[in-house]
């Protein structure tokens, strides 16, 4: 899962991009209105987390562009802890959530993957499907109610993307660009070696290859 956090506070922001990341997530930072609102344009998100106060453009702003040019995108704004009109104003424009400042990251947390979880229409705690069961805090699989097993955080991020997507063709492209952070510069064949990894701790009939399309979750091969 791929999320961009926008927060012009810099000790915030970097505490909870690497409280983000050890939970999964490949996460880029915006610091303003204006490049939180270009990366939301240009680059493909799961999620946002939109503070509201930014120099450059009010988060409002930012989130009403987005909606108006059809991305609808999750987003969960930042607001001051008593501002109700500020919670107000966010739900109008097309946030889906909220959170006061200041807040404890462990609900921040909770938040963002009940927030997927809607996104993607689940109702379970975990997620489950094809015999596995993901454990996204643990960060552990089980495989027909087995004994859970540890992934790596890559391994965990590849994993909960197919498992969000069932049935779906997904690109090398694609599944890169969810995967990981702009920052970063991932090897080209790092998508297939992952998903080797994944086939060989889960079975090899779970992640079917699609010769020059991509992969598909739970479908047989
Ligand atoms: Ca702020």
């Amino acid at each position: 899962m791929r999320l961009l956090l926008v927060e012009d506070d810099p000790s915030l922001s970097r505490s909870l991009k690497l409280e983000l990341e050890s939970a999964g997530f490949a996460v880029d930072c915006a610091m303003d209105g204006e490049v939180a609102e270009f990366l939301g344009s240009t680059e493909s998100y799961d999620i946002v987390i939109l503070d509201l106060g930014l120099p450059k453009m009010p988060g409002l702003e930012v989130l009403r562009r987005w909606r108006q040019a059809e991305n609808h995108v999750p987003v969960i704004v930042l607001t001051a802890r008593d501002a109700w009109h500020e919670k107000v104003d966010g739900f109008k424009v097309g946030a889906d959530d909220y959170l006061g400042k200041p807040f404890h990251t462990e609900e921040l947390l909770a938040r963002v993957q009940a927030l997927l979880k809607r996104f993607h229409g689940r109702m379970q705690p975990q997620l489950a499907g094809c015999g596995l069961t993901l454990d996204e805090d643990a960060q552990t699989v089980s495989v027909n109610g087995g004994r859970p097993e540890q992934l790596t955080a890559i391994e965990f991020r590849l994993l909960r993307y197919f498992m969000l997507h069932p049935g779906k063709v997904l690109t090398r492209t694609h599944l890169l660009e969810h995967i990981y952070q702009c920052d970063s510069d991932p090897a080209s064949n790092v998508i297939e070696v992952y998903v080797n990894r994944l086939r060989r701790k889960l079975g090899n009939d779970l992640i079917a290859t699609r010769r020059g399309q991509g992969y598909v979750f739970g479908e047989k091969a």
